[in-house]
Order: structure tokens, then C-alpha cells, then sequence
């Protein structure tokens, strides 16, 4: 009788058609051994996941929160975003994930760096932020974009491993648009789409070699990969709603029969959906924009964030002020009224949250001096009245 031909004990592939490893008690194909491979891969990485090595997105933007009033699509978008990035880097698997780049868009003054510096805190990641307008093409007068890597290196303590898992966070990259936002589009700002090339490659990650030591004899060259490090770019893109409305709407002006109601002109920002295209659209070249996948959008402060952002948060500005006076022995009480002149002046000054500070702080400083002075008082109750210096400590 003539032997059965062995076959592989996965898909019952016969030896006649595929190449077979013989084991004890079964046999595998070439194919089966392969996804076997990728199988185990992935199991790993979910057990990786269920394993709680890093915070999931929940627990991220419920980190967020504690700091950072209001916006909450910004929040939610970055949370998943830095939750993939670290599933990508720990991944085993062969599929290749892109990378989780961030392009962050919102008005001066809406938090996008204080949002990135507490990102990093929680995450305890180090980061770098620079500022775009500061970088340069290699050879011409300014930082090369090779000096970002050196700042991570430096927040990193010199340590490469952990600076090669930071986060960059490039401020102001509006500002380096190849062309002007006012339409005039034949005056293509040639370094700025310099700049754009220049930081392709190591936004997607690339090798890169950098000088560390800062006297001239000790210097040394160091190799940092930017694969796993997260690449933040944020910005005001100030005119970019305007693409994105052209965009949704083209006929709209030349029909010329739909007059803009009151509701149009409310509109912001993020009542448009800003994509890719008209990232493209505001300056920046398709290369570019591809590296940064995910788009997140922040709101301009309303008036009722700005209060909240005054009192709710874990550091909130007038929870640092009363820490400060309760090692004098005094409660320190903010009036409504003193609530309200703050925001009201803050949102005259048009720079978000900073604003709140810049209006209090030189007062608060004069009462700092003189409350000290003063041995008897418990509590101290900050005034309107006061804030606007009419009336005494
Ligand atoms: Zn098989």
C-alpha cells in the first residue's frame, strides 16, 4: 500500500505542492509558518496593550482635562494620536503603521503649546519646542532644523533612547507657508518651502547626525533615529478658513445672490473643516502635509472658558495665588466681580490665557508687598474695585 503523502497540518497542503517542516506529531507549510509568525506578532502587541504599559486615550484626555479647559475635539484627537504613536513603536507586528504626526491649528492664544508641554508631562516624555521662523535651510543664516534634534537631546539629559521616543513640537509653522495668504500667489517665498523640505525627512524618520559638546574641541557627532519620535506642528493659519469655505463653497461669490447672514459671519474657524487640501491650499507642499496625518483644531477661548481657566484647573492661576498667601496664614477670595473684570480685560488683549495673568499679575504683586506687612488678617478678599487700583489693600 502506498504511504499517504504528508500535508501540512494547518491547510492540508500536500508535500508535492509546498515545501513542509516535519515536527513529532504534524507537519507546516512555508505559508502557515509565515502567518504563524505574524499571529504570534500580533498577540503580543495586544498583550502588550492589555498589559497597561502606557495610558490609553481615555486616561490621556482625562489628564488633559485636569489642566486645560474647553477644547475638547483637540483633546480627544491628540489623545488617540499620541496612544497610536506609542502602539506603533512597541508594535511587533509587520504591518506598517504610519506615523501619528500632529498638525495643530488654532488662534494665538487658544493654548496649543501649554497643551503640548502638558501632554508631555503626563506622558513623561521629553520635548522640544521651537519655532519655525527661527529655521532654516542648511547653509544659510538661522538654525538648521538638525538644532531641533539637539534640544530634544538636551531636554532628554542626553540620554538618545529617550530623546528618540520625545515629542517635537514645531510652533509657527504657518510662518513658513511658500506663499502668501492674501491671494498673491505668484510671490512664492522660495526659503520657506526650503524649510518645508528640509524637515520632510526627519518628520517621517530618518538618521540623523548631530553635534553634541558645545565647546569647539569637544565636539562629537551623535546618530539620532526620529522614527519614534512624535512630530508636532501647530499654528494660527490665519486666512485658512477662508480656503476651507472656498472649498466647500466655490459658486458662492460668483453667483452672487446669497447674501451672508448674521450666522455666516459668526463663523469661525472651526465651523469648516480644515483639510489637508487646504493646508496645501495655505502654502505647503504635498510632501509635507502628508507627513502629518492628523489634523487637530483648536477653538478661540470664549469668555466662560477663560473664567474657568482662571479658577478649575489643578494650577489654575488664582490656586497658585492662594497657595502663595496661605503660607502667610491668609484666605485668599476672589470676588465674582474681580472674576469678571479679569476675563473681560483678558479678552481685550486678544492672547487667550496669557492674557488673564498680564492683568492681575502687577497688582498682585503690589498686594503681595504690602499684605505681609499686615499681621492680623485671615482673609483677603480681591475686588474689581481693587484690580483697578481704586481701591487700597
Ligand atoms: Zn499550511
Amino acid at each position: 500500500m502506498k504511504a499517504m503523502p504528508k500535508c501540512c497540518s494547518f491547510c492540508g497542503i500536500t508535500e508535492e505542492e509546498s515545501l513542509l517542516i516535519e515536527g513529532v506529531k504534524a507537519c507546516i507549510c512555508k505559508d502557515c509558518a509565515s502567518l504563524s509568525v505574524e499571529a504570534f506578532a500580533e498577540m503580543e502587541d495586544v498583550q502588550l496593550l492589555q498589559n497597561h504599559t502606557f495610558l490609553k486615550p481615555h486616561e490621556i484626555k482625562a489628564e488633559l482635562d485636569k489642566y486645560i479647559i474647553g477644547q475638547e475635539e483637540a483633546k480627544k484627537i491628540l489623545s488617540v494620536a499620541v496612544y497610536n504613536h506609542y502602539k506603533r513603536i512597541h508594535s511587533k507586528s509587520k504591518v506598517e503603521i504610519q506615523k501619528s504626526n500632529v498638525l495643530l491649528i488654532g488662534p494665538t492664544g487658544s493654548g496649543k503649546t501649554y497643551l503640548m508641554q502638558t501632554l508631555s508631562k503626563i506622558l513623561n516624555v521629553p520635548l522640544a519646542i521651537v519655532d519655525a521662523t527661527s529655521l532654516t535651510e542648511a547653509g544659510y543664516v538661522g538654525e538648521d532644523v538638525e538644532s531641533i534634534l539637539e534640544k530634544l537631546l538636551q531636554k532628554a539629559d542626553g540620554d538618545i533612547k529617550k530623546a528618540e521616543r520625545g515629542i517635537v513640537y514645531i510652533d509657527e509653522i504657518d510662518k513658513i507657508a511658500s506663499k502668501t495668504t492674501e491671494g498673491r500667489k505668484d510671490t512664492r517665498d522660495i526659503s520657506g518651502q526650503g524649510v518645508q523640505e528640509a524637515l520632510l525627512k526627519m518628520i517621517e524618520g530618518s538618521e540623523v547626525a548631530i553635534d553634541i559638546g558645545n565647546s569647539h574641541w569637544k565636539k562629537q557627532k551623535v546618530i539620532i533615529n526620529t522614527k519614534n519620535i512624535l512630530f508636532v506642528c501647530g499654528g494660527a493659519f490665519v486666512g485658512i478658513q477662508d480656503i476651507a469655505k472656498k472649498r466647500l463653497d466655490p459658486n458662492k461669490k460668483s453667483i452672487g445672490f446669497t447674501v451672508p447672514s448674521d450666522s455666516d459671519v459668526q463663523k469661525n474657524q472651526t465651523d469648516y473643516e480644515i483639510t489637508h487640501e487646504d493646508v496645501i491650499e495655505f502654502g505647503f507642499i504635498p510632501e509635507f502635509v502628508g507627513r502629518l496625518p492628523v489634523i487637530a483644531v483648536l477653538n478661540p477661548l470664549t469668555k466662560k472658558e477663560l473664567a474657568d481657566i482662571l479658577v478649575k484647573p489643578k494650577n489654575s492661576i488664582i490656586k497658585q495665588y492662594q497657595a502663595l498667601f496661605r503660607m502667610d496664614g491668609v484666605r485668599l477670595k476672589f470676588h465674582q466681580n474681580a472674576i469678571d473684570f479679569i476675563v473681560e480685560e483678558a479678552m481685550k488683549k486678544k492672547i487667550g490665557a496669557r492674557g488673564l495673568k498680564s492683568v492681575i499679575e502687577k497688582r498682585m504683586y503690589d498686594i503681595m508687598f504690602e499684605l505681609p506687612k499686615q499681621k492680623d488678617i485671615k482673609t483677603f478678599t480681591i475686588t474689581k474695585e481693587i484690580l483697578m487700583n481704586k481701591s487700597s489693600v
